[in-house]
C-alpha cells in the first residue's frame, strides 16, 4: 500500500455546515503552534472572549468557546443546569430538538416535550400552556434556527415566557449566530451554544457558549456533581476565567483557536447588524431566482430562516442523483432533508461566507443545469436574472 498527502477537491459549500472557510481564516489556522498557557495564547484567550461577547450581543462574564463541535456545546449546557429530577420542557420542531430530549433524559431530568410540525416555528402558545400545566418546570429549551427544516422561532417571545414562569432557558443558536439577529443581554437568555462551521465560517470543532448570571448561580449551587468532568463549567471557568490565574483543565486547540479569532474578527470589522442585512438580502436574492425556476420553498415567509433555505424537491426528481451530479460536476455541495424530511426536500445554506453573490449565481446555474438535463419540471433561463434584480435594487 501507499499513502501520500490528502488534498481535499475544491468545493463550494451550501449545505446546513460546514460552510466556505475564507483564506484568511486558513491562514490563520496555518500559524505557528504556540503553548496553550503561553502568556501571548493567555492575551488571545481574552480577546476571544471579548470578541465572542459581541457576537452574542452579551456582557456575560461566562462566556468561552469548548473545545468540541456543537454538540458539546449544546451538552454542556443540559450537564451544567439539569440536575437528576429536573423538569425540563423541550419545544421540539427538527432534528435538534429531539436531541435536546435525549440529553435530559441521560441528566436524569424529566422531559416535558412539546411537538410542533417540522418546517413551522415553536408556537408560543404551546409553551405558555405548558408551563402553567407543570408548574414545576425548572429550564425550557428550544432550537433558535432548526438547521434541519429552515425554520425561525421567535427566540425573545420563548425566553421571556421561560422567565415569568421562572424558569432557565437553553437556546441553541448554532445555525443562528451571525446570520440573523441575536441578542443575548436583551432577551435575556440563560444559556446559549452555538458552533464554528455554520454563519462563523469557522473550521468546525468548537463550540462558544455563554451563560447568565442566574445560570451561574444555579451551577453553583447543584446538589449534585455535574456528570461530565470535561464539560463542568466550574472546572472550564477556571482555565477561561478572566483576570484569575489559568489553570490546566485540557490543552486548547491552539490552532483553531487562532482561526475562531480571526473568524470573529472579520464579523467585528463587518459589524453583526451588516451581517445580519447582507445574510437577509442574500436570500432574498436566492430565493427570488429558485421561485422563477419553479422551486417552492417549505417554510411560511414569516419564519424563514435567510442562512437555511429548504426546498421542496420537484415532482419525479432523484434526490441523490441530483446532489451526486452537483458535487461532481458542479463542485456544489447542498444539504439533503432529515428525518420526516428525508428525500422530499433540499437544504441550501448561505452561512457566512457562502452567503455571497458568486455563491447565489453558481447555485442556480448549476441547480438549473442538472434539473433541465433530467426532464425536470422547471423554468429555464429566468432564475439567474430574477436574483440580480433583488440584488440591484
Ligand atoms: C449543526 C448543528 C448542531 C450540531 O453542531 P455540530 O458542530 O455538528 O456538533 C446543533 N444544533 C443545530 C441547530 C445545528 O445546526
Amino acid at each position: 500500500m501507499s499513502f501520500s498527502a490528502f488534498l481535499p477537491p475544491r468545493r463550494i459549500l451550501m449545505g446546513p455546515g460546514p460552510s466556505d472557510v475564507p483564506p484568511r481564516i486558513l491562514e490563520a489556522l496555518g500559524r505557528p503552534t504556540i503553548g496553550h498557557l503561553d502568556p501571548r495564547f493567555v492575551d488571545l484567550m481574552d480577546e476571544i472572549k471579548v470578541l465572542l461577547q459581541y457576537a452574542m450581543q452579551t456582557e456575560n462574564p461566562l462566556t468561552m468557546p469548548i473545545s468540541a463541535p456543537g454538540s458539546a456545546g449544546m451538552e454542556a449546557c443540559f450537564v451544567n443546569l439539569v440536575e437528576p429530577g429536573d423538569k425540563v420542557i423541550i419545544c421540539q420542531n427538527g432534528v435538534f430538538g429531539g436531541r435536546m430530549q435525549e440529553n435530559v433524559e441521560r441528566c436524569g431530568g424529566a422531559a416535558v416535550v412539546i411537538q410542533d410540525p417540522w418546517g413551522n416555528a415553536v408556537d408560543p402558545q404551546k409553551l405558555e400552556d405548558t408551563l402553567k400545566a407543570h408548574p414545576d418546570t425548572k429550564v425550557v429549551a428550544f432550537v433558535h434556527a432548526e438547521t434541519s427544516t429552515g425554520a425561525s422561532s421567535d427566540a425573545k417571545t420563548l425566553v421571556e415566557l421561560a422567565r415569568r414562569h421562572g424558569c432557565l432557558s437553553i437556546v441553541d443558536a448554532v445555525t443562528s449566530l451571525a446570520g440573523s439577529p441575536l441578542k443575548v443581554d436583551e432577551w435575556e437568555i440563560d444559556a446559549i451554544y452555538s458552533g464554528t462551521q455554520k454563519c462563523l465560517s469557522c473550521v468546525p470543532g468548537i463550540s462558544p457558549v455563554s451563560f447568565s448570571e442566574r445560570a451561574q448561580q444555579r451551577i453553583s449551587n447543584r446538589k449534585h456533581k455535574v456528570q461530565s468532568w470535561f464539560l463542568d463549567m466550574n472546572l472550564i471557568m477556571g482555565y477561561w476565567g478572566q483576570g484569575a490565574r489559568r489553570a490546566y483543565h485540557h490543552t486548547a486547540p491552539v490552532n483553531a483557536m487562532y482561526a475562531l479569532h480571526e473568524a470573529l474578527l472579520i464579523v467585528h470589522e463587518e459589524g453583526l447588524e451588516n451581517a445580519w442585512e447582507r445574510h437577509q438580502r442574500n436570500h432574498l436574492a436566492l430565493k427570488a431566482g429558485l421561485e422563477a425556476m419553479g422551486i417552492r420553498f417549505i417554510v411560511d415567509s414569516a419564519h424563514r430562516l435567510p442562512q437555511l433555505n429548504a426546498v421542496a424537491i420537484p415532482e419525479g426528481v432523484d434526490d441523490a442523483d441530483v446532489r451526486r451530479r452537483l458535487l461532481g460536476e458542479h463542485h456544489l455541495e447542498i444539504g439533503a432533508g432529515l428525518g420526516d424530511l428525508a428525500g422530499k426536500v433540499w437544504r441550501i445554506g448561505l452561512m457566512g461566507h457562502s452567503s455571497r453573490i458568486e455563491n447565489i449565481n453558481h447555485c442556480l446555474q448549476a441547480l438549473e443545469t442538472v434539473l433541465a438535463d433530467v426532464g425536470a419540471p422547471i423554468n429555464p433561463g429566468v432564475a439567474l436574472s430574477a436574483a440580480q434584480k433583488i440584488l440591484a435594487a
